[in-house]
C-alpha cells in the first residue's frame, strides 16, 4: 500500500470537507471562515493547531491577501507543509538514521495495542534489508504473546532475539540485549518495551528505569526513543505523545493504522504541538506497509 492509499479515509473525511468548502469559486468571507473553523476543529488536528491555522487564514483575509478559495487552500497547504517539515528536509522523509555508535540502540515505546511489537518487527526487516545486523530485545514482558510475536519476526529476518521469562524485568531484558549486541558486533538493537505492567509501578516510571538501565549497558544509549502511536485514537494520540515525551524525551514517532482511520490529520497536531518528527507511518500489516513518512507526499496526497 502507498501512503496515498493509506490516507484514503482521511481524504474522504477532513479533506473532502475542506475541498467542498473551497469549491464553487465563492469569495472567502466570514461565512467561509466559519465553515473552515468547523472543519478544522473537527479534523483531529488538535485545538491549538486548528486555532493557529484558522487565525492565520483570518489574518490573511483581513489583510486582503486572500479572497479566492484556491489561494486560501494553497496558503493552508503551505502552512501545513511547514508544520510537518520538522526535520528541515524540505518535505523529504526522515526515517530512523543509524548513527556512528555500535550498537545503535533504539528503545521502542507505546501503549498496549498501538502496534509496537509489529512495528519493531517491520523495522527489523527494513534495517536488515538495508544491510544492518539487527538484534531484538523482547522487553514487553507483560504480554506473553509479544515475545512470541517478536520471535516470529526475528526468525523471518534471521536476527537474534533476547527474551526474558514471562513477567521478567523489562529493564533486565533490554540490558542483556544491548550487552549481547555489543559483544556480537550488532549494528542496531531494537528494544521492545511494555505498554502495560504487572506491578503497581506507573508505566512511565518503569520506562524511565528501562531507559536508564539501557544507558548503563552502553554509554549514550538509547540513541533513539521511538514512540508508536495508533492513529485511530485521533487527538488522544497527541495527549499520549505528550505524556511519553515528558517522561522520556521522545526523538521520533511511528504512527500506525493510518489505513484504518479518517483521523490522519492527527499527524499535523503531533508535529505542531510536540515538535517531534514522524519517522514512519503504518498503512497495513505487511512489512512494506511501514512507510518512511514524507511530509511532501502527505500534503500532496491530502490536497491533490
Ligand atoms: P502492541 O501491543 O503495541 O505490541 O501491538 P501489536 O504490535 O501486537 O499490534 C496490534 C495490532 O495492530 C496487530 O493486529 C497488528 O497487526 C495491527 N497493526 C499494527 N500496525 C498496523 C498498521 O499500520 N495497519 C493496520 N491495519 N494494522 C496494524
Amino acid at each position: 500500500k502507498t501512503l496515498a492509499a493509506g490516507l484514503e479515509k482521511t481524504r474522504g473525511g477532513f479533506m473532502a470537507r475542506l475541498n467542498a468548502l473551497f469549491a464553487g469559486g465563492k469569495v472567502v468571507d466570514d461565512s467561509v471562515l466559519a465553515d473552515l473553523e468547523e472543519v478544522l476543529f473537527t479534523a483531529d488536528i488538535g485545538v491549538k493547531t486548528a486555532t493557529r491555522l484558522l487565525e492565520s487564514a483570518r489574518e490573511k483575509v483581513r489583510r486582503k491577501e486572500l479572497s479566492d478559495p484556491e489561494r486560501l487552500k494553497a496558503a493552508l497547504r503551505e502552512e501545513i507543509a511547514r508544520i510537518l517539515d520538522l526535520a528541515g528536509t524540505g518535505g523529504a522523509a526522515a526515517p530512523l538514521a543509524v548513527g556512528e555508535a555500535r550498537p545503535w540502540v533504539v528503545m521502542v515505546v507505546g501503549v498496549n495495542g498501538s502496534g509496537k511489537t509489529t512495528t519493531v518487527g517491520k523495522l527489523a526487516a527494513k534495517l536488515q534489508g538495508a544491510g544492518h545486523k539487527v538484534l531484538l530485545g523482547a522487553g514487553d514482558t507483560f504480554r506473553a504473546a509479544a515475545g512470541e510475536q517478536l520471535e516470529v519476526w526475528a526468525e523471518r529476518v534471521s536476527a537474534p532475539v533476547v527474551r526474558g521469562k514471562e513477567g521478567a524485568d523489562p529493564a533486565a531484558v533490554c540490558f542483556e540485549a544491548v550487552q549481547r549486541g555489543a559483544q556480537e558486533g550488532v549494528d542496531v538493537v531494537l528494544c521492545d518495551t511494555a505498554g502495560r505492567l504487572h506491578t503497581k509501578m506507573p508505566l512511565m516510571e518503569e520506562l524511565k528505569k528501562v531507559q536508564r538501565v539501557i544507558g548503563k549497558a552502553a554509554a549514550g544509549a538509547p540513541h533513539e526513543v521511538l514512540l508508536v502511536l495508533d492513529a485511530t485514537n485521533g487527538q488522544n494520540a497527541i495527549a499520549q505523545a505528550r505524556q511519553f515525551h515528558e517522561a522520556l524525551g521522545v526523538t521520533g514517532i511511528a504512527l500506525t493504522k493510518l489505513d484504518g482511520t479518517a483521523k490522519g490529520g492527527v499527524i499535523i497536531g503531533i508535529c505542531d504541538e510536540l515538535r517531534i518528527p514522524v519517522r514512519y507511518v503504518g498503512v497495513g500489516e505487511r512489512v512494506a506497509d511501514l512507510k518512511p513518512f514524507s511530509p511532501r507526499e502527505f500534503v500532496e496526497a491530502l490536497f491533490e
